[in-house]
């Protein structure tokens, strides 16, 4: 969307033809609104009609009886996938930002003197100046010209699966819930329109290695163990198969240019390690990977050297909340009892504010 009326010619590929799923916990995260509200006007007028969305104005976490309350001030939603990333490129369509094509995914991108010669799953090959490899987790454009070696100690896996008919489920209010003996891992509880609910745990990779655990039997280990849990999914339906994927943190702090190409999102490894939130991190490099290539494209450099500025333009807005809650996340694995100990000071309210920041 950020490189539309500047007189470039802009490819959107996408492998898939939307609406498509993807396997996610579906809360947008108020990054992602607002960053989509104001760099398109049309984004919040479209969204705020749609009905298969709901507000979300707070979350509680639970652990061992306790509850702690955290009210939203930023507009989040939850939404699903399937949902949310159609409006983004039926947005995308609307406002002619370029030629979008579905169905056509890139195999293969090799660096030529004019950028890169890129092929496609439909056969075409075709040049490009400057190349923008959003393509998720397994990012074909990240393994071609950036690739780097998986480090299960900032990767994270994740499985969720739909819900109908839980009890009880306050519409505007997403859950999160702590396991004694899994720890810093939480399964959340998201409800969506119709009486759905997202229902999902993930785990750090290094963790599930070491303690030979499962993810598919943590998932339903959570559901049948934690009494609170059971007492909201008695009885409700679950729709459709326990989906996961993986999330690349962004303690994992890879480069996310290079001569030519910038990475955007999962592919750059942005996904936050302490929320697994991933959507207002793609939104946001997403954005700003658009204005340094429409500064670089002006003046006519997209070397290595001035692409490194879209790397410290999003080093300066994540890294510190990708270095706490890795630092948070690391502490609540080595010594599970702070969690307990943050349950009980929030009970004093001199130190509530505390402890909702280190959360
Ligand atoms: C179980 C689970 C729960 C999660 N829950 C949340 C949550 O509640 N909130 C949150 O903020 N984040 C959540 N995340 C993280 C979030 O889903 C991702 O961080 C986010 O989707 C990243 O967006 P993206 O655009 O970078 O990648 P994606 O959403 O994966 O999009 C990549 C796109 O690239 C396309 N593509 C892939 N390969 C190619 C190719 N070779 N050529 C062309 N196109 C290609 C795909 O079809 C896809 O449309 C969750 C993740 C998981 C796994």
């Amino acid at each position: 969307m950020g490189l539309r009326n500047n007189g470039l010619k802009v490819l959107v590929l996408d492998r898939a033809v939307f609406p498509r799923p993807k396997t996610c916990g579906d809360a947008v995260p108020g990054r992602a609104i607002k960053i989509l509200s104001a760099s398109d006007a049309g984004f919040g007028p479209a969204f705020a009609p749609f009905p298969k969305k709901l507000l979300t104005k707070r979350t509680t976490l639970h652990y061992g009886g306790r509850v702690l309350t955290f009210e939203w001030v930023r507009e989040a939603y939850t939404c699903a996938r399937t949902d949310f990333d159609h409006i983004l490129v039926q947005r995308l369509l609307h406002l002619g930002a370029g030629e979008v094509r579905q169905g056509e995914a890139l195999t293969s991108a090799t660096r030529v003197p004019a950028g890169f010669s890129i092929t496609t799953s439909a056969g075409n090959t075709m040049t490009t100046r400057l190349l923008i490899g959003a393509d998720g987790a397994k990012s074909a454009v990240a393994a071609a010209l950036a690739p780097r070696k998986s480090d299960r100690d900032h990767l994270g896996a994740s499985v969720r699966a739909y819900f109908d008919g839980l009890h009880g489920l306050d519409p505007y209010t997403t859950l999160v819930f702590f396991h004694k003996r899994l720890i810093p891992s939480y399964l959340w509880i998201f409800p969506l329109p119709n009486g759905r609910a997202n229902v999902g745990v993930g785990m750090l990779s290094s963790e599930l290695v070491r303690r030979r655990l499962n993810l598919k039997e943590v998932f339903y280990d959570f559901l049948n163990t934690l009494p609170e849990v059971r007492a909201l999914t008695a009885g409700a339906v679950q729709l459709g198969k326990l989906e996961g994927y993986s999330l690349p943190f962004g303690s994992a702090q890879v480069p996310i240019s290079g001569d030519g190409f910038m990475l955007a999102g999962d592919a750059a490894s942005l996904v936050d390690p302490g929320t697994g939130d991933g959507i207002g991190n793609a939104v946001l490099s997403g954005h700003l990977a658009a204005q340094t290539a429409l500064e670089g494209l002006k003046l006519g450099n997209t070397t290595a050297g001035y692409l490194m500025r879209y790397d410290h333009a999003v080093a300066r807005a994540l890294n510190r909340e990708f270095r706490t809650h890795y630092f948070f996340q690391k502490a609540l694995q080595r010594h599970p009892a702070l969690l307990s100990a943050a349950f009980r000071l929030y009970g004093f309210p001199p130190l509530n504010k505390l402890v909702k920041k280190l959360l």
